[in-house]
């Protein structure tokens, strides 16, 4: 397999192939938050192969709980077995100890053999059954499949009949663990009563969340999620608390949609906005950085560098364009960002980094191998910004500082490039192959 990736970096760069997604299966989004959920067991409906792949994920990055998951292997999809295997796990699921919601993840080979949902129970031994269907061919990307996760969750235990909850607000996206505590003190100095981090671990959110009076997606890719919440009437406040202008307007707009005391959230904006603009002040940042990921949130973190003095010429993402991104896109554009590459191949990435020029790459593994290669400092994008706070001024704090620390690698890169290159007339292959 290096080999064949070693090959793809070596040639000449081909036009991409978009028909299949270039990340793991986009199934692991959905999986990966519904594991997590204290009472939830998965039921995953789909072949061995599938299976195998999903469940050493969701073991190594999930929650280690095992998936519950029919034997399907040819002779059963011959046989017509899907909806009969699907039932046996949903059963087998229910006796679990402390089972609430038994999600039956339907992937790619289920949905095309048919999995009819008026054949399966609506509840088990109590628990509540949810058909989450993410096939790979219809769900393109990791961040789309947990949007349909989301929803599917809140639309069968969302409480959206009762009377609402005033000042409480749903910050609806996966984060790292500090940003919605730091987000909440804010709201709380405005007037917010209580907010709501979904997709967390709690059940209970997921109903609670439906008597909420705002929602605010801090992703862009909640499209199915935020529709959700408009049926029931709930208003969808955009942007995200993303940097200084960002984070100013986000905190305007939310104050004003919950009818909060505008002089209040004034204050409260200005002060946040001051201290964002003294993380600015505080270090004179420059140097052109590539935001490329899989993960749908490139868009806002190129914003963050944006404004902390980097420049950004390049973004690539693997969410579709959709009007929930656009806000983020014309804010890049009109600072000077030359390409933004939606549903992104590794080929479009290959092809920037001859286009532009770059100092630092956060990206896919393959990517940030292939910019080491030409000895330009890289970085996973995933792990490294994961595992940071990202919101508010803190996180443009910590995210401005590993890129600044990163960027001072350039010099080891290039001399080790140059070592290797005395030895090689072709540049070392950084993948080992
Ligand atoms: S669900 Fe689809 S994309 Fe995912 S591993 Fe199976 S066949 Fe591949």
């Amino acid at each position: 397999m290096a080999d064949l990736i070693a090959l793809t970096l070596t040639q000449p760069v081909q036009q991409p192939c978009k028909l299949h997604p270039q990340s793991m299966c986009p199934a692991f989004g959905a999986l990966r938050l519904l594991t997590r959920i204290e009472g939830s067991q998965v039921a995953m409906v789909t072949d061995q192969g599938c299976l195998y792949g999903l469940t050493f994920v969701t073991h190594f990055y999930g929650s280690r709980k095992s998936l519950i998951a029919p034997s399907l292997g040819t002779a059963e999809l011959m046989d017509g077995k899907v909806v009969e295997g699907a039932r046996l796990a949903i059963e087998t699921a229910a006796r679990e100890p402390g089972v609430r919601i038994i999600p039956v993840v339907s992937l790619c080979v289920a949905e095309t053999a048919g999995l009819p949902e008026e054949l399966l129970p609506r509840q088990a031994n109590g628990a509540e059954v949810i058909l989450v269907r993410v096939p790979a061919y219809a769900i393109h990307s990791h961040p789309e499949a947990k949007d349909v996760a989301v929803q599917a969750l809140l639309q069968r235990l969302g409480d959206h009949t009762g009377p609402r909850e005033p000042k409480t607000v749903v910050l609806l996206g996966e984060v790292f663990p500090a940003d919605p505590l730091a987000i909440e003190g804010l709201l709380r100095k405005m007037g917010v009563e209580a907010t709501i981090a979904l997709p967390g671990r709690n059940v209970e959110d997921f109903v609670r969340a439906g008597r909420a009076a705002a929602v605010a997606p801090l992703h862009p890719f909640y499209k199915l999620t935020s529709n959700l919440f408009r049926s029931w009437g709930t208003p969808v406040v955009g942007g995200a608390p993303v940097g200084v202008s960002g984070t100013f307007a986000w905190l305007r707009a939310l104050g004003n949609t919950l009818g909060l005391d505008p002089d209040l959230v004034l204050e409260v904006a200005n002060e946040e906005r001051e201290r964002a603009q003294a993380v600015v002040r505080s270090q004179t940042r420059t140097g052109n950085v590539f935001v490329t990921g899989y993960e749908g949130t490139e868009l806002a973190y190129a914003r963050v560098l944006v404004e902390a003095g980097f420049t950004v010429p390049y973004v690539s993402t693997s969410i579709g364009n959709d009007p929930l991104v656009l806000p983020d896109e014309m804010w890049l554009r009109a600072h000077g960002t030359q390409e933004i590459a939606y549903r992104k191949a590794l080929e479009d990435d290959l092809q920037a980094l001859d286009k532009y020029p770059v100092d630092f790459v956060l990206g896919t593994t393959t990517f940030a191998a292939a910019a080491k290669e030409r000895g330009i400092p890289a970085l996973y994008f995933t792990n490294q910004l994961a595992s940071r706070p990202f919101f508010l001024s803190g996180g443009m704090a910590a995210i401005g500082a590993m890129v600044d620390q990163a960027l001072g690698t350039g010099a080891r890169y290039e001399a080790l490039r140059s070592y290797f290159n005395e030895f090689n007339e072709e540049p070392v292959n950084a993948l080992g192959g």
